[in-house]
């Protein structure tokens, strides 16, 4: 059965893994201080119990690049019962991949049992779609097996932690020195049975500096459009991990580079291309790769927000355009189509709504700096985030920087010098004239301006 799968994915002329390289202490990188006590714990409670243990997957890559991994992955010959029998506080999880859960005080670590490849021809029923993809894949195999069907050559590499070596049956240590990314097998093959492995080389591509292999970058924009059969909720995981990458901007200039963007993320080909939306999409993007560089954490709604505000700011001017919405209806508006929208797309899960529209309805309320309505915001419970929000509008010039200075210091303010600062009661209507015969400035700021008008002028009506 391996044999013909070797076959099939390495094509005629099959590459046929021997044993694997081994590369003891001192002739690898790795340092066992850089691994989790955790998963330490794991391969040697596993290996005490007489199975084969070792980290393997992108913690060895990273650690070999002298990076620290995020999550320590662990694959074992035992079975998911076996391992599961042999830590004190495991669960088996998954219902495609059976993996074991085990924990150790708040660490997880993840531990699969060794799997094959399942896209062989006498056993394709009913596990691949009609464009090939992958539906189950989840038959034990042997160690080689367990290499063979991962993606890149760099993330199919394992440690073992006890005899402190590498095992490579691939030629993914070459690979790594040379800093590139080469897909195992036939790439074609291999984006077709999973899309979603062209997105993972423009991430790692893009993560870790590396050039794609030609023969695993040239097919990837004639498949491209294999994307749309990848679910959407699927889509959007891999889209957040870019996003979360801590190199958000190269990797969606990778994407770019390599046509993988159109459809994708419709939100980024608008924004990409009109020079305002792009600057402050680029600016949200920077502040939060920094953010990730310091171990900072990083909220998923508030970039997602950040991503579509340029298309919530087009819609809203659109329908107060159309003169059926005042400015704050517009906003709601606006805010559930551009959320409508990319669900189908994206499938955005609906409990980061709330906060992205928070987000949202917050920025026309930062240019009301009278009455009671700057301590009322102060109050939100957000209020934090939607600072920062305008703020970061405020740095793209998006929105008036003044107007974020005045907020950083009214924050910090005491209740007399607060009160000091606001302004008269009258203020939004004098700008509302000066604004008038201004005609159009920055089109964000007049939309935001408008609706914090639209807010006041209600009141004053009252
Ligand atoms: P990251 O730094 O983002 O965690 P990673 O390579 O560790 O990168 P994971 O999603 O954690 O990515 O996957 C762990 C390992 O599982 C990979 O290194 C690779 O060996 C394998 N893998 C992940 N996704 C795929 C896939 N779509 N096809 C084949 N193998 C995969
Ligand atoms: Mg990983």
């Amino acid at each position: 059965m391996i044999k013909k799968f070797i076959s099939r994915v390495f094509g005629k002329k099959p590459v046929k893994p021997q044993g694997p390289r081994i590369f003891r202490a001192g002739e690898h990188a790795i340092r066992s201080v850089d691994i989790s006590n955790s998963a330490l714990r794991v391969c040697e409670g596993l290996q005490k119990e007489g199975f084969a243990a070792f980290v393997v997957g992108g913690a060895v890559r990273d650690l070999l690049l002298g990076r620290h991994p995020k999550d320590f992955d662990i694959a074992t010959s035992a079975t998911p019962e076996q391992v599961k029998s042999a830590f004190r506080r495991a669960r088996i999880i998954g219902r495609r991949f059976r993996l074991v859960h085990v924990m150790f005080g708040a660490e997880t670590v993840e531990v699969s049992t060794f799997r094959a490849h399942h896209a062989d021809a006498e056993d394709r029923e009913g596990r691949a779609d009609e464009h090939g993809r992958l539906l189950r894949d989840n038959v034990f195999g042997s160690q080689v097996d367990d290499a063979i069907r991962r993606d890149f050559t760099v993330n199919a590499l394992f440690y073992d932690p006890e005899r402190d070596e590498v095992w490579d049956y691939l030629h993914g240590m070459a690979d790594l020195k040379a800093k590139k990314l080469v897909m195992i097998g036939d790439a074609a093959a291999r984006y077709r049975e999973d899309p979603v492995r062209m997105l993972r080389a423009a991430r790692l591509a893009a993560k870790l500096g590396f050039i794609i292999d030609p023969k695993t970058e040239s097919p990837i924009a004639r498949l491209a459009p294999l994307l749309d059969n990848v679910p959407a909720a699927r889509l959007f995981d891999e889209i957040l991990k870019l996003l979360l990458s801590g190199h958000s901007v190269e990797c969606i200039e990778k994407l770019r580079a390599l046509g993988l963007h159109r459809g994708l993320l419709p939100v980024l080909d608008h924004v990409m291309e009109d020079a305002a939306s792009k600057r402050f999409v680029l600016h949200a993007l920077k502040a939060t790769d920094e953010r990730v560089a310091q171990d900072k954490g990083v909220s998923p709604a508030f970039l997602l927000a950040a991503i579509q505000w340029p298309l919530v700011v087009r819609r809203w001017r659109e329908l107060e355009a159309q003169g059926k919405y005042r400015e704050l209806p517009a906003l709601h508006l606006a805010m559930d189509d551009v959320l409508d929208d990319q669900r189908d797309v994206l499938a955005v899960p609906r409990r980061f709504d709330a906060v992205m529209k928070e987000l949202w309805l917050a920025q026309p309320r930062f240019l009301q700096r009278s009455g009671g309505r700057p301590n009322r915001m102060l109050a939100q419970p957000h209020f934090r985030a939607c600072y920062d929000f305008f703020a970061l509008r405020a740095e793209a010039g998006d929105a008036p920087q003044e107007v974020a200075y005045w907020w950083t210091r009214f924050q910090d303010a005491t209740e007399d010098e607060r009160e000091k600062m606001l302004l008269p009661d009258d203020q939004p209507k004098k700008k509302r004239r000066r604004r008038s015969k201004r005609g159009t400035g920055k089109p964000h700021e007049n939309a935001a301006q408008g609706a914090a008008n639209d807010a006041d002028s209600a009141h004053d009506n009252e």
